[in-house]
């Protein structure tokens, strides 16, 4: 419960979201902004679940942007509880906890005159709205007759449970807000009518919330994205009427693709459309989405598939969805400090030059002064290059861990197959053309194939196995004899045993290809010898002869 109203000396920034998904980019720019700007001000950022819309809320939503922030390295002073972090003396932090402190600031308006009960029903409000825009007039509720029933009146429609909303009573005038990003701008008086506060179900509505726990958990500065601007306005009317300080306004840019179209959720959609077009499907793959919302989504490209049957589709069609949510770069192998790093460039920049900086330089060097008006624009190969040379200045002990980190969160069946030597070796052939931490999972799905699920590449087979004079079966079967005898199976003991053989055929290559496709089905793989020792005496022999086999 809250406490005492903090004061306004130290600076106290928030992140506010609404739980109704994974945390989008945009969101994760947000907090990492109020996060350092408080930081680098040696003040406080607090996490506020903003769950007041119950139909789009739930709590494993809220658990996964807690989570999604800390793996970011964006922690909180106060907020939810969760694995020692949050708390606070200003909570609860989930708004649908806070419906009794909301009440107080309802009867204390209702009992000034600056809020009212209004009555009409969905069906009155529709007319209204389409009588003005009859009229060619923007609608605006005024609620003359709803101010003017008799106190009585109110109180006999209450009791008889009739549905009631709460609203502001705007007062005349102009409305300037002040924003240190975007400058001043005045909405002219008539612009904000008698807004709900209060929703007939008891809730708030986020006008409501956020200028009450704004002013209840000290917050000096309100950093939030640029499509909540003209909200500010009736946060200022609120904060009048409640008495409460305003906090210092600045709002962020939006963040767009580079074809100038807003990122969201629904550019997956469209890929995934597109392939599923491509391919002629008419019906979903066995176990991947419901027959039924399968053919609607079909038919109404309006609508969206949920995120995860949309990805269950992709990965059985093969198909890669765009990354939009944080999750997203976490699952396709970003490093938490390149995307913040990035993200940062995302409407700001430290100016000068330097654009590769740690979490700790954004903190020192953050300010509103040099956050941009305009929309960036998310340069997906920038973060895949930034991402690249993080990977590729990291010490070998570091990439190994930070990989086997990944694989064990994201590829557990894959980790299992690999003892830690064959693990280091895989990492060690791989590092230097890793540009995500999920590339040598990506690109060595022959790992966790079966040695009797092996299949070929058509194509590989023609060229390194069936041509040639001699074929490259022939080196093949000469290798595999000479693999039978190895009996110790190391890299450099591999490469010892073939060498006298690989040398009288001239070129290395001759009997590297062959054994590649044999062991691993296509022509990309870690270098033979490690791969060969990644695999194993018996996994190799036995993959090699199941490929002469096939012939
Ligand atoms: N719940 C709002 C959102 O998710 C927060 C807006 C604000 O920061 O005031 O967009």
């Amino acid at each position: 419960m809250t406490d005492s109203i903090p004061s306004h000396q130290s600076v106290v920034t928030r992140f506010a979201p609404s739980p109704s998904g994974h945390l989008h980019v945009g969101g994760a720019r947000t907090a990492l902004f109020c996060w350092a700007f408080a930081k680098g001000r040696g003040g406080k950022f607090v996490l506020r679940i903003e769950d007041t819309d119950q139909k789009r809320s739930s709590d494993a939503a809220s658990i996964g942007f807690v989570k999604d922030l800390l793996w970011l390295g964006i922690d909180f002073d106060e907020g939810p509880e969760y694995e020692g972090l949050g708390g606070g003396a200003h909570g609860p932090y989930f708004q649908a906890q806070r419906l009794d402190i909301y009440q107080r600031y309802f009867e204390q308006l209702l009992a000034s005159g600056d809020a009212y009960y209004a009555f009409e029903s969905a069906d009155e409000l529709a007319t209204l709205r389409a009588e003005a825009k009859a009229r060619n007039q923007p609608f605006r509720y005024t609620g003359e007759s709803s101010r003017a029933m008799a106190p009585a009146e109110v109180k006999r429609r209450l009791a008889g449970g009739d549905a009631a909303v709460i609203r502001f009573h705007t007062p005349p005038g102009s409305i300037t807000i002040h924003d240190e990003i975007l400058g001043d701008a005045t909405l002219p008086e008539g612009e904000v009518d008698d807004f709900v506060i209060r929703k007939a179900d008891g809730f708030p509505t986020y006008h409501f919330a956020v200028v009450v726990d704004d002013e209840l958990m000290g917050v000096t500065h309100v950093l939030r994205a640029q499509e909540h601007f003209n909200n500010s306005a009736k946060h200022i009317v609120l904060q009048d009427a409640l008495k409460f300080r305003r906090p210092v306004y600045g709002h962020l840019p939006l963040i767009f693709n580079p074809d100038g179209s807003k990122m969201s959720k629904r550019d997956k959609d469209k890929v995934l459309r597109k392939a599923v077009s491509e391919k002629g499907l008419t019906a979903p793959p066995a176990g991947t989405v419901d027959p039924a919302i399968f053919s609607a989504w079909l038919k109404d490209k309006n609508t969206q598939l949920a995120i995860d049957a949309a990805q269950t589709l992709a990965q059985a069609i093969g198909a890669v969805l765009p990354e939009i949510n944080v999750d997203d770069f976490r699952k396709s192998g970003y490093l938490p400090e390149v995307i913040c790093n990035f993200l940062s460039l995302n409407g700001w920049s430290p100016g000068g030059d330097v654009e590769k900086f740690d979490r700790e330089f954004l903190k020192k060097s953050f300010d509103l002064s040099r956050v941009v008006k305009t929309a960036a624009k998310f340069d997906r190969n920038k973060l895949l290059a930034f991402n690249l040379d993080a990977i590729q200045a990291m010490g070998r002990q570091d990439f190994i861990a930070r990989v086997a980190a990944h694989g064990r969160d994201m590829h557990p069946e894959f980790m299992v197959k690999l003892t830690d030597a064959q693990f280091r070796s895989l990492c060690d052939a791989s590092q230097e053309r890793s540009k995500t931490l999920d590339d040598l999972f990506r690109t060595n799905t022959f790992i966790t194939t079966s040695d009797d699920d092996l299949t070929w590449d058509a194509k590989a087979i023609a060229k390194f196995i069936v041509a040639g004079e001699p074929a490259g079966a022939v080196h093949l079967a000469t290798a595999r004899t000479i693999l039978q005898e190895c009996d110790e199976w190391t890299v450099s003991s591999l490469e010892a045993a073939l060498k006298p053989f690989a040398e009288s055929l001239g070129n290395v290559g001759k009997i590297a290809q062959p054994l590649r496709v044999a062991v691993c089905g296509g022509t990309v793989s870690p270098p033979i010898f490690d791969t060969l020792a990644i695999l194993g005496k018996a996994s190799s022999l036995r993959r090699i002869d199941r490929c002469l086999e096939s012939l």
